[in-house]
Protein backbone atom coordinates (compact mmCIF):
# COMPACT_ATOMS: atom_id res chain seq x y z
CA UNK A 1 0.00 0.00 0.00
CA UNK A 2 1.04 3.52 -0.56
CA UNK A 3 2.75 5.42 2.26
CA UNK A 4 2.06 9.19 3.26
CA UNK A 5 3.64 11.82 5.19
CA UNK A 6 1.83 12.62 8.04
CA UNK A 7 2.10 16.05 7.76
CA UNK A 8 5.04 17.80 10.38
CA UNK A 9 4.78 14.59 12.74
CA UNK A 10 6.61 13.28 9.74
CA UNK A 11 5.58 9.78 10.60
CA UNK A 12 4.99 7.61 7.33
CA UNK A 13 1.61 6.19 7.24
CA UNK A 14 -0.72 3.78 4.86
CA UNK A 15 -2.73 5.99 2.81
CA UNK A 16 -6.06 4.07 3.72
CA UNK A 17 -6.27 3.57 7.82
CA UNK A 18 -8.58 1.49 10.21
CA UNK A 19 -11.20 4.20 11.28
CA UNK A 20 -12.63 2.60 14.66
CA UNK A 21 -16.07 2.90 15.12
CA UNK A 22 -17.71 0.03 13.63
CA UNK A 23 -14.90 -2.63 15.58
CA UNK A 24 -16.84 -2.04 18.51
CA UNK A 25 -19.16 -4.69 16.82
CA UNK A 26 -16.48 -7.45 16.51
CA UNK A 27 -15.02 -10.18 18.76
CA UNK A 28 -11.56 -10.11 19.68
CA UNK A 29 -11.70 -12.74 17.14
CA UNK A 30 -12.41 -10.56 14.22
CA UNK A 31 -10.22 -7.37 16.00
CA UNK A 32 -6.85 -9.70 15.75
CA UNK A 33 -8.10 -10.90 12.26
CA UNK A 34 -8.39 -7.30 11.18
CA UNK A 35 -4.98 -6.44 12.54
CA UNK A 36 -3.54 -9.76 10.62
CA UNK A 37 -5.04 -8.36 7.32
CA UNK A 38 -3.54 -5.16 7.87
CA UNK A 39 -0.31 -6.13 8.67
CA UNK A 40 -0.54 -7.81 5.28
CA UNK A 41 -1.15 -5.08 3.19
CA UNK A 42 1.39 -2.44 5.21
CA UNK A 43 -1.49 -0.60 6.82
CA UNK A 44 -0.85 0.46 9.71
CA UNK A 45 -2.83 3.29 10.78
CA UNK A 46 -4.97 3.06 13.27
CA UNK A 47 -7.66 5.30 14.15
CA UNK A 48 -10.00 4.73 17.43
CA UNK A 49 -11.31 7.03 20.36
CA UNK A 50 -12.03 7.33 24.00
CA UNK A 51 -15.93 7.23 23.54
CA UNK A 52 -16.09 4.23 20.97
CA UNK A 53 -16.66 1.65 23.87
CA UNK A 54 -14.78 -1.26 23.34
CA UNK A 55 -12.86 0.23 20.37
CA UNK A 56 -9.45 0.77 22.38
CA UNK A 57 -9.60 -2.43 24.18
CA UNK A 58 -9.99 -4.74 21.47
CA UNK A 59 -7.60 -3.28 19.13
CA UNK A 60 -5.16 -2.81 22.48
CA UNK A 61 -5.03 -6.85 23.02
CA UNK A 62 -5.23 -7.29 19.13
CA UNK A 63 -2.05 -5.56 18.93
CA UNK A 64 -0.25 -7.86 21.21
CA UNK A 65 3.08 -8.38 20.42
CA UNK A 66 3.34 -6.29 16.99
CA UNK A 67 2.14 -2.92 18.77
CA UNK A 68 5.27 -0.73 17.16
CA UNK A 69 4.02 -1.73 13.54
CA UNK A 70 1.40 0.83 14.15
CA UNK A 71 0.45 4.03 14.27
CA UNK A 72 -2.04 4.75 17.16
CA UNK A 73 -3.96 7.62 16.87
CA UNK A 74 -6.98 8.15 19.53
CA UNK A 75 -8.64 11.24 21.50
CA UNK A 76 -11.09 12.23 23.63
CA UNK A 77 -14.20 14.55 24.39
CA UNK A 78 -12.86 15.89 27.51
CA UNK A 79 -12.14 19.89 28.25
CA UNK A 80 -10.39 20.08 30.81
CA UNK A 81 -6.69 19.31 32.15
CA UNK A 82 -7.83 16.47 34.63
CA UNK A 83 -10.47 14.79 32.29
CA UNK A 84 -7.55 15.13 29.49
CA UNK A 85 -5.20 13.87 31.65
CA UNK A 86 -7.22 10.89 33.36
CA UNK A 87 -8.61 10.10 29.63
CA UNK A 88 -4.82 10.02 28.28
CA UNK A 89 -3.97 7.19 30.86
CA UNK A 90 -7.28 5.33 30.29
CA UNK A 91 -6.33 5.05 26.32
CA UNK A 92 -2.60 4.09 27.44
CA UNK A 93 -4.15 1.42 29.84
CA UNK A 94 -6.54 0.16 27.19
CA UNK A 95 -4.36 0.52 23.68
CA UNK A 96 -1.62 -1.39 26.49
CA UNK A 97 0.95 0.75 24.88
CA UNK A 98 3.48 3.16 26.75
CA UNK A 99 3.22 5.71 23.83
CA UNK A 100 0.00 6.92 21.91
CA UNK A 101 1.19 8.42 18.35
CA UNK A 102 -1.20 11.03 17.41
CA UNK A 103 -3.97 12.38 20.82
CA UNK A 104 -6.60 14.34 19.03
CA UNK A 105 -9.00 16.39 20.59
CA UNK A 106 -12.66 14.97 19.62
CA UNK A 107 -15.44 16.77 18.12
CA UNK A 108 -14.41 20.40 19.09
CA UNK A 109 -17.13 22.84 18.07
CA UNK A 110 -16.86 26.52 18.13
CA UNK A 111 -16.52 28.49 21.03
CA UNK A 112 -15.80 25.91 23.35
CA UNK A 113 -12.95 25.99 25.78
CA UNK A 114 -10.30 23.44 25.34
CA UNK A 115 -6.82 25.27 27.06
CA UNK A 116 -7.45 22.88 30.11
CA UNK A 117 -7.61 19.86 27.67
CA UNK A 118 -4.59 21.16 25.68
CA UNK A 119 -2.07 21.53 28.51
CA UNK A 120 -2.80 18.42 29.76
CA UNK A 121 -1.73 16.99 25.60
CA UNK A 122 1.14 18.98 26.02
CA UNK A 123 2.49 17.93 29.12
CA UNK A 124 1.73 14.30 28.38
CA UNK A 125 3.99 14.97 24.86
CA UNK A 126 6.63 16.39 27.16
CA UNK A 127 6.54 13.17 29.23
CA UNK A 128 6.62 10.92 25.97
CA UNK A 129 3.44 9.34 26.69
CA UNK A 130 2.05 11.44 23.33
CA UNK A 131 3.92 11.87 20.54
CA UNK A 132 1.80 14.37 18.45
CA UNK A 133 -1.03 16.63 18.69
CA UNK A 134 -4.38 16.62 16.47
CA UNK A 135 -7.72 17.74 15.90
CA UNK A 136 -10.78 16.60 15.16
CA UNK A 137 -14.05 18.28 14.07
CA UNK A 138 -17.14 18.36 12.10
CA UNK A 139 -17.33 22.20 12.06
CA UNK A 140 -15.52 23.91 9.09
CA UNK A 141 -15.18 27.28 11.56
CA UNK A 142 -13.25 25.12 14.42
CA UNK A 143 -11.03 23.74 11.92
CA UNK A 144 -10.49 26.91 9.97
CA UNK A 145 -10.15 29.09 13.27
CA UNK A 146 -6.92 26.69 14.63
CA UNK A 147 -4.68 26.64 10.98
CA UNK A 148 -2.31 29.53 12.21
CA UNK A 149 -1.92 28.68 16.07
CA UNK A 150 0.66 26.09 15.31
CA UNK A 151 -0.98 24.04 18.40
CA UNK A 152 -1.96 20.84 16.08
CA UNK A 153 -0.28 19.07 14.09
CA UNK A 154 -2.88 17.12 12.22
CA UNK A 155 -6.75 17.98 11.25
CA UNK A 156 -9.37 15.58 10.65
CA UNK A 157 -12.45 15.95 8.97
CA UNK A 158 -15.18 14.34 7.01
CA UNK A 159 -14.66 14.35 3.23
CA UNK A 160 -16.40 12.19 0.72
CA UNK A 161 -18.47 12.21 -2.77
CA UNK A 162 -21.19 14.04 -0.61
CA UNK A 163 -19.39 16.42 1.65
CA UNK A 164 -16.94 18.35 -0.38
CA UNK A 165 -16.78 21.20 2.05
CA UNK A 166 -13.55 20.90 3.41
CA UNK A 167 -11.41 21.36 -0.16
CA UNK A 168 -10.43 25.14 1.30
CA UNK A 169 -9.57 23.93 4.59
CA UNK A 170 -7.66 20.92 3.17
CA UNK A 171 -5.84 22.85 0.98
CA UNK A 172 -4.68 25.72 3.92
CA UNK A 173 -3.90 23.30 6.21
CA UNK A 174 -1.47 21.65 3.50
CA UNK A 175 0.32 24.80 2.80
CA UNK A 176 0.81 24.42 7.07
CA UNK A 177 1.97 20.97 6.53
CA UNK A 178 -0.14 19.77 8.67
CA UNK A 179 -1.45 16.12 8.58
CA UNK A 180 -4.90 15.66 6.95
CA UNK A 181 -7.06 12.95 7.91
CA UNK A 182 -9.98 11.93 6.02
CA UNK A 183 -13.45 10.84 8.02
CA UNK A 184 -16.26 9.72 7.02
CA UNK A 185 -15.26 8.09 3.52
CA UNK A 186 -19.04 6.27 2.56
CA UNK A 187 -20.87 9.45 4.14
CA UNK A 188 -21.88 7.41 7.23
CA UNK A 189 -22.33 4.45 5.14
CA UNK A 190 -24.92 6.55 2.71
CA UNK A 191 -22.82 5.87 -0.14
CA UNK A 192 -23.03 2.26 -0.62
CA UNK A 193 -20.34 1.76 -3.60
CA UNK A 194 -17.11 1.77 -1.11
CA UNK A 195 -14.83 0.88 -3.67
CA UNK A 196 -15.63 3.96 -5.59
CA UNK A 197 -16.17 6.05 -2.46
CA UNK A 198 -12.64 5.61 -1.61
CA UNK A 199 -11.18 5.79 -4.68
CA UNK A 200 -12.48 9.31 -4.98
CA UNK A 201 -10.46 10.46 -1.88
CA UNK A 202 -7.40 8.43 -2.93
CA UNK A 203 -7.22 10.51 -5.52
CA UNK A 204 -7.69 14.27 -3.68
CA UNK A 205 -4.02 15.50 -3.34
CA UNK A 206 -4.08 16.68 0.14
CA UNK A 207 -5.32 14.35 2.04
CA UNK A 208 -2.70 12.18 4.07
CA UNK A 209 -4.82 9.06 5.28
CA UNK A 210 -8.39 7.68 4.90
CA UNK A 211 -9.85 6.15 7.31
CA UNK A 212 -12.96 3.85 6.57
CA UNK A 213 -14.24 2.22 9.18
CA UNK A 214 -13.56 -1.49 9.09
CA UNK A 215 -15.27 -4.35 11.32
CA UNK A 216 -13.99 -8.03 9.79
CA UNK A 217 -10.99 -8.78 7.75
CA UNK A 218 -12.65 -8.92 4.12
CA UNK A 219 -13.52 -5.10 4.45
CA UNK A 220 -9.59 -4.43 5.28
CA UNK A 221 -8.84 -6.40 1.67
CA UNK A 222 -11.64 -4.84 -0.52
CA UNK A 223 -10.65 -1.51 0.82
CA UNK A 224 -6.48 -2.12 0.13
CA UNK A 225 -7.31 -3.57 -3.42
CA UNK A 226 -8.85 0.25 -4.02
CA UNK A 227 -6.21 2.11 -6.11
CA UNK A 228 -5.92 5.43 -7.34
CA UNK A 229 -6.05 6.95 -10.61
CA UNK A 230 -8.57 7.87 -13.59
CA UNK A 231 -11.96 7.41 -13.34
CA UNK A 232 -13.63 5.22 -16.25
CA UNK A 233 -16.65 6.66 -17.82
CA UNK A 234 -18.89 4.35 -15.79
CA UNK A 235 -17.25 5.57 -12.71
CA UNK A 236 -17.90 9.21 -13.33
CA UNK A 237 -21.22 8.52 -13.86
CA UNK A 238 -22.26 6.45 -10.99
CA UNK A 239 -20.75 9.00 -9.43
CA UNK A 240 -23.24 11.90 -10.46
CA UNK A 241 -25.63 9.06 -10.18
CA UNK A 242 -24.77 8.93 -6.38
CA UNK A 243 -24.82 13.07 -5.85
CA UNK A 244 -28.31 13.42 -7.73
CA UNK A 245 -29.89 10.42 -5.22
CA UNK A 246 -28.31 11.38 -2.18
CA UNK A 247 -28.65 15.17 -2.51
CA UNK A 248 -32.03 16.08 -1.00
CA UNK A 249 -31.92 13.33 1.62
CA UNK A 250 -28.10 13.02 3.07
CA UNK A 251 -27.51 16.19 5.86
CA UNK A 252 -23.61 17.51 5.57
CA UNK A 253 -23.49 17.94 8.96
CA UNK A 254 -22.93 21.74 7.93
CA UNK A 255 -24.39 23.61 10.62
CA UNK A 256 -25.72 25.94 8.36
CA UNK A 257 -29.73 24.97 9.84
CA UNK A 258 -28.16 26.37 13.13
CA UNK A 259 -29.31 27.45 15.64
CA UNK A 260 -32.65 26.00 15.98
CA UNK A 261 -35.49 27.66 18.04
CA UNK A 262 -36.00 25.34 21.06
CA UNK A 263 -31.92 24.59 21.09
CA UNK A 264 -31.37 20.99 19.08
CA UNK A 265 -28.59 19.76 17.85
CA UNK A 266 -30.25 18.86 14.22
CA UNK A 267 -26.71 17.44 12.64
CA UNK A 268 -25.71 15.32 15.45
CA UNK A 269 -29.50 13.94 15.53
CA UNK A 270 -28.47 12.65 11.65
CA UNK A 271 -25.60 11.32 12.64
CA UNK A 272 -26.86 9.60 15.34
CA UNK A 273 -29.47 8.12 13.39
CA UNK A 274 -26.94 7.25 10.35
CA UNK A 275 -24.88 5.41 13.10
CA UNK A 276 -27.91 2.88 13.90
CA UNK A 277 -29.51 2.70 10.75
CA UNK A 278 -26.60 2.00 8.60
CA UNK A 279 -24.09 0.86 11.22
CA UNK A 280 -26.62 -1.23 13.47
CA UNK A 281 -24.57 0.35 16.33
CA UNK A 282 -27.98 0.78 18.31
CA UNK A 283 -27.03 1.04 21.95
CA UNK A 284 -23.94 3.09 21.49
CA UNK A 285 -26.42 6.02 18.80
CA UNK A 286 -28.84 5.56 21.65
CA UNK A 287 -26.76 6.76 24.47
CA UNK A 288 -24.55 9.18 22.74
CA UNK A 289 -28.85 10.47 21.78
CA UNK A 290 -29.68 10.23 24.99
CA UNK A 291 -26.97 12.58 26.34
CA UNK A 292 -27.97 15.13 24.18
CA UNK A 293 -29.41 18.25 25.98
CA UNK A 294 -32.12 18.85 23.44
CA UNK A 295 -34.38 15.81 22.07
CA UNK A 296 -36.15 16.05 18.49
CA UNK A 297 -39.21 15.68 20.27
CA UNK A 298 -38.68 19.05 21.63
CA UNK A 299 -39.43 20.70 17.89
CA UNK A 300 -41.90 23.11 17.59
CA UNK A 301 -42.10 22.89 13.71
CA UNK A 302 -40.72 26.41 13.28
CA UNK A 303 -39.28 25.58 9.98
CA UNK A 304 -37.01 27.97 10.43
CA UNK A 305 -34.42 25.55 9.99
CA UNK A 306 -35.54 24.27 6.93
CA UNK A 307 -35.06 28.06 5.22
CA UNK A 308 -31.33 27.84 5.81
CA UNK A 309 -30.29 24.64 5.08
CA UNK A 310 -28.71 24.35 1.63
CA UNK A 311 -29.64 21.41 0.39
CA UNK A 312 -33.52 22.01 1.31
CA UNK A 313 -33.73 19.45 3.24
CA UNK A 314 -36.73 18.50 5.12
CA UNK A 315 -35.47 18.89 8.74
CA UNK A 316 -38.97 19.14 10.95
CA UNK A 317 -39.98 15.48 8.75
CA UNK A 318 -36.48 13.54 9.39
CA UNK A 319 -36.10 14.86 13.14
CA UNK A 320 -39.51 12.66 13.49
CA UNK A 321 -37.99 10.15 12.04
CA UNK A 322 -34.99 10.63 14.79
CA UNK A 323 -37.95 10.36 17.70
CA UNK A 324 -39.57 7.20 16.00
CA UNK A 325 -35.84 5.87 16.29
CA UNK A 326 -34.42 7.06 19.46
CA UNK A 327 -37.51 7.72 21.92
CA UNK A 328 -40.39 5.47 21.17
S1 LIG B 1 -38.36 23.44 12.95
FE1 LIG B 1 -37.77 22.35 14.82
S2 LIG B 1 -35.66 21.86 14.48
FE2 LIG B 1 -36.11 23.46 13.03
S3 LIG B 1 -35.56 25.38 14.06
FE3 LIG B 1 -37.73 25.01 14.46
S4 LIG B 1 -37.75 23.91 16.41
FE4 LIG B 1 -35.67 23.77 15.62
S1 LIG C 1 -29.75 19.82 8.02
FE1 LIG C 1 -28.99 20.93 6.22
S2 LIG C 1 -28.09 22.80 7.03
FE2 LIG C 1 -28.32 21.41 8.75
S3 LIG C 1 -26.36 20.39 8.92
FE3 LIG C 1 -27.65 19.09 7.64
S4 LIG C 1 -27.25 19.70 5.54
FE4 LIG C 1 -26.41 21.32 6.86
Amino acid sequence: MKQNRLGKTNCIVSRIGCGGIPIQRATLEDAKKIIDAMEEHHMNFIDTARGYTTSESLFGKALVGRREKFFLATKSMARTYEEMKKDIQQSLTLLNTSYIDLYQCHNLKIGEDYQGALEALKEAKREGKIHHIGITSHSLEMLMSILDSNEFETIQFPYNLLERQAEELFKKAYERNMGIIAMKPFAGGAIQDYSLGLKFILNHPYISVVIPGMENERQVHENASVSEGKYTLDELERIEEIRLKLNQEFCRRCGYCKPCSVGIDIPTCFILEGYDERYQLKEWAKSRYDQMKVPASSCIECHLCETRCPYQLKIVNKLKEVVQRFEK
